[in-house]
């Protein structure tokens, strides 16, 4: 068993109340990325449970979640795909629709950043409803990956954007867990 990090990442996160609408608390993990203890606590937390599993891309949702699957794929010695908004990637594209509270939004890949039975884990930094994770992870496996395991640095269980993945049939990995919106 790896050693665990006593650093505590929750009080490194900041709480912005009523941002980016009324109602609806931010959780802002630029304080996170800021502090080096942090940082690195916040990377061997969501590394642990992968260290000894056959993965051979780390994918990561823009934006925050390109630090940190950055830093993950280079502590687990694979390659990073990026996970980007609509319009964004400049060679041949595919995407994913997915629904927003108001409206929908597009997560897209390289055409050929995937091939058949790539083993891959995503990260980003936060799940809410799951809406973002389900269709990168729809959008991973139309191309052919194996989605092994989603992890993120923060959970709203209330939203249970985590039990929608885990009803994929995928491991979720969390770190830690904030009541209220
Ligand atoms: P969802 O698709 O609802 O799971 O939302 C996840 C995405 O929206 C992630 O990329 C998060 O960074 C962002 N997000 C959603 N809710 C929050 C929040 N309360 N604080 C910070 N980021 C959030």
């Amino acid at each position: 068993m790896p050693v665990r990090s006593h650093t505590d990442i929750k009080s490194l996160i900041r709480s912005i109340p009523d941002y980016p609408k009324p109602g609806i608390i931010f959780r802002d993990v630029t304080t996170l990325l800021a502090d080096a203890r942090g940082l690195r606590a916040s990377i061997d937390e969501l590394i642990w449970p992968f260290i000894y599993q056959d993965i051979d891309y780390v994918a990561g949702i823009e934006a925050r979640g390109f630090i940190l699957g950055g830093a993950v794929a280079r502590e687990l010695g694979v390659g990073f795909i990026p996970i980007r908004k609509k319009g964004k990637l400049p060679w041949k594209t595919i995407g994913k629709e997915y629904q927003l509270e108001y409206g929908v939004d597009t997560v897209e890949i390289h055409a050929d950043a995937v091939r058949r039975g790539d083993r891959i884990l995503l990260i980003d930094d936060l799940i809410a409803t799951g809406g973002t994770a389900s269709a990168a992870i729809e959008l991973l496996q139309e191309s052919g990956g194996e989605v092994i395991a989603a992890a993120f640095i923060i959970d709203l269980p209330f939203l249970q954007g985590a039990a929608k993945v885990r009803e994929k049939g995928l491991r979720v990995h969390t770190i830690i867990e904030f009541e209220g919106e």
